[in-house]
């Protein structure tokens, strides 16, 4: 599932590719893609002539601001991906929305588990009332909102063990499976330790680790696109780097040790009992 790394890269990769595009139309091949508005025909209407003028990314929704200052969001969920081609390409198995270019060309979104979504919002009304996910998110962790004094205040008080709390969009907007259990490694801290019961220093390292990680793993997303905005859905060239994240039995980069792997909140959590405390 993509994360706030392989949102970012995909981010990136939509405003090199389609930034100054003016739509000519699109074509919606399965309805409940798109989420917002209701009348697929309205939106048709309503984004021919719009130029896309930048993208921004919250947590893991993409946002595309269109000329008129109405918006185009976007959310990959599991499997959603994007594809900048021409009209006259052959159609892609899984292929949900088609959204046409002057110049015949195309971006097309392919979504294998159809859980992706698309909505657009028109000028005036306040995104978060139409995509109202957003309105739950957390603080961005590549923002200067996100201090250690905010982690050590969103800490305290809380029983839940640090893998889930570091999956809660509510509290870090974009960290997912991969990521929280890369940091709670870098950070030296066990994924099943209560939050409340971190100490100030590892809080500290905690906060470091966040960081480090997604800018680590955004640089190695960051390749130049020619027609495939990239996002598998994995980590783009992070994986080959991964400290404990799909390396269950695989030695510790740092002490040998076998990786561990456990369920937590239902989610595989990857370890190092020997490295993390
Ligand atoms: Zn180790």
């Amino acid at each position: 599932m993509p994360e706030l790394p392989e949102v970012e890269t995909v981010r990136r990769g939509l405003e090199q590719i389609s930034v100054g595009q003016v739509f000519t139309g699109a074509e919606i091949l399965l309805s409940k893609t798109l989420a917002a508005p209701g009348d697929a025909d309205y939106f048709l209407g309503a984004i021919k002539g719009l130029k896309i003028q930048a993208w921004q990314r919250r947590g893991k929704y993409l946002l595309g601001i269109l000329s008129d200052r109405s918006h185009l969001g976007v959310h990959l969920r599991m499997t959603g991906k994007f594809l900048w081609t021409t009209r006259d390409t052959a159609l892609q198995k899984h292929t949900r929305v088609r959204l046409f270019f002057e110049g015949d060309r195309e971006l097309r979104f392919v979504d294998t588990r159809t859980f992706g979504r698309m909505w657009w919002v028109p000028a005036g009304t306040a995104v978060e009332t139409v995509i109202t996910g957003l309105t739950r998110l957390g603080v961005e962790p590549l923002s200067p909102d996100f201090t250690v004094a905010y982690l050590r205040d969103r800490c305290k008080n809380r029983q839940r063990p640090m893998k889930t709390f570091l999956l809660d969009q509510a509290i870090i907007a974009g960290l997912g499976n991969i990521y929280a259990d890369e940091s709670l490694f870098k950070a030296r801290i066990l994924p099943t330790r209560k939050a409340s019961n971190l100490k100030s220093k590892e809080i500290k390292l905690l906060h470091e680790a966040i960081i480090e990680i997604l800018e680590t793993s955004i640089a190695q997303g960051g390749t130049t696109f020619s027609d495939f905005v990239s996002t598998t859905g994995t980590n783009g060239n992070y994986g080959g780097m991964a400290l404990t994240y799909g390396r269950t039995g695989e030695p510790c980069r740092m002490c040998g040790a076998p990786i561990e792997r456990i369920k937590l909140g239902g989610r595989s959590t990857h370890f190092c009992s020997n490295c993390q405390v």
